[in-house]
């Protein structure tokens, strides 16, 4: 068994609140840290650690952190990724509601490493229980000098402000959530700069995750060497696991970077429900795509899942058993996508529309043969580079694996028409 410490506290009644959370230890390790240590070298710690972002890019956090001009003069600041839209993903939920101040003392110590004075958690709109349980943290370690001016008595200025978005999928984006941020419609910004140079109201900033951010005490408590010995080599940690679709116990579970699937779903979610088989799992949230049930071995981390054509994404695992008609599956994705567009860039904008309405045109009996290059031909010419961001990335795997492993689907809909669809 690994050790948790995520979610260690998150089933002890009463973990929200601040008096619990201090019982159970929480804010000991920023108490420490932002006393001892400089800035430096809480970074240098990260940076060692091999931390890498739960957000869905992957990208190491203390070389992030590091991009940031040391002798910038003027106010820095950390903004916490907290909009989790991603279809598939309720990890963040779970921290947020069940151990706010473990996100929290991650806050205290990630600003007083980057030097900001200020951090901003940007929640989706829809959590508002999240938002009424932050809001009340924030206040509790306020009050208690944990946040705010001169936290711990050391001079220092931690201040935390709660921002709501309003539904968009697009402001998880960073340079859109920035935008939404300063006031203004939420659509990305192109890069570069980047926001650890240009950032929110156009200084150095960190975009981090809050499971990321989430990690950070327990680094700096335990120390980088311990991190390591959790998970793989270049995908050190546990990473948080959210299952959800047709499995027996879905949740959030916990575990290594490089936990299979297979036990993922066979053990820690009690297996496939009603004893079917299974049909295709999304590894990371709706855009990593499907895979089928030959990649159950595959090691959930960034390197081997990238390897498999896939991604750890935001580890939002989507289980789908026998019954699910793979075409109808796209479907959904791709409703989902052509309506979040911000529709700043063509090749997303008619990209999504046009392969939202083909796959429409498939389920209906009326597809074409040449239909399945089509949408392959969509996504090449609006991929990686032809746009502002990454957002036809997204729905592209979708595409992409669900014609690679079920093909056979769309062809049946396409050569016999809808009574082809036997699956509903
Ligand atoms: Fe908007 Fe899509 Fe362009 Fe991103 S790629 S800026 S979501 S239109």
């Amino acid at each position: 068994m690994s050790e948790i410490y995520l979610t260690a506290r998150i089933d002890i009644p009463g973990s929200e609140t601040l008096n619990k959370a201090r019982e159970l230890g929480a804010y000991a390790t920023a108490q420490r840290i932002v006393k001892e240590m400089a800035p430096g070298e809480v970074v240098d710690i990260v940076k060692e650690s091999g931390l890498r972002g739960r957000g869905g890019a992957g990208f190491p956090t203390g070389v992030k952190w590091s991009f940031m001009p040391a002798d910038h003069e003027g106010p820095r600041y950390l903004a916490v990724n907290a909009d989790e839209g991603e279809p598939g993903t309720c990890k963040d939920r779970i921290l947020m509601e069940r151990d706010p101040h473990l996100l929290l003392e991650g806050i205290a110590i990630s600003c007083h490493a980057i030097k900001a004075k200020d951090a901003y958690i940007y929640i989706r709109g829809e959590y508002l229980k999240s938002f009424t349980i932050l809001g009340q943290a924030i206040s509790e370690a306020e009050q208690a000098g944990f946040l705010g001016n001169n936290i711990f008595g050391t001079g220092t200025t931690v201040r935390v402000h709660l921002h709501r978005g309003a539904g968009a999928y697009i402001c998880g984006e960073e340079t859109s959530l920035m935008e939404s941020l300063e006031g203004r419609r939420g659509h990305p910004r192109p890069k570069p700069p980047f926001p650890a140079i240009e950032g929110l109201w156009g200084m150095p900033t960190a975009v981090n995750n809050v499971e990321t951010i989430s990690n950070v005490p327990a680094i700096l408590e335990k120390g980088a060497d311990w991190y390591k010995t959790i998970g793989t080599e270049k995908s050190p940690g546990n990473v948080l696991f959210g299952v959800s679709g047709h499995v027996n116990e879905p949740g959030v579970f916990e575990l290594p970077l490089g936990t299979t699937a297979r036990e993922l779903i066979e053990k820690h979610c009690k297996g496939v429900r009603d004893n079917k088989k299974l049909k295709a799992f999304c590894p990371g949230g709706s855009s990593t795509g499907f895979l089928p049930p030959s990649f159950l071995d595959t090691p959930m981390d960034h390197d081997s899942l990238a390897a498999a054509g896939s991604m750890l994404g935001t580890g939002g695992v989507i289980v789908m058993d026998e019954t699910v008609n793979m075409v109808e599956a796209l479907e959904v994705l791709a409703d989902f996508y052509h309506h979040e567009t911000c529709g700043q860039c063509a090749g997303c904008r008619e990209g999504c529309a046009w392969c939202h309405a083909i796959i429409k045109r498939i389920l209906a009996g009326r597809g074409r043969v040449e239909d399945l290059d089509t949408m392959e031909e969509i996504f090449h010419m609006s991929g990686a580079g032809k746009t502002i961001c990454v957002f036809p990335d997204a729905l592209a795997p979708p595409v992409r694996t669900a014609l690679e492993h079920f093909r056979g689907e769309f062809e049946a809909l396409i050569v016999n028409g809808a009574e082809a669809n036997t699956l509903t």
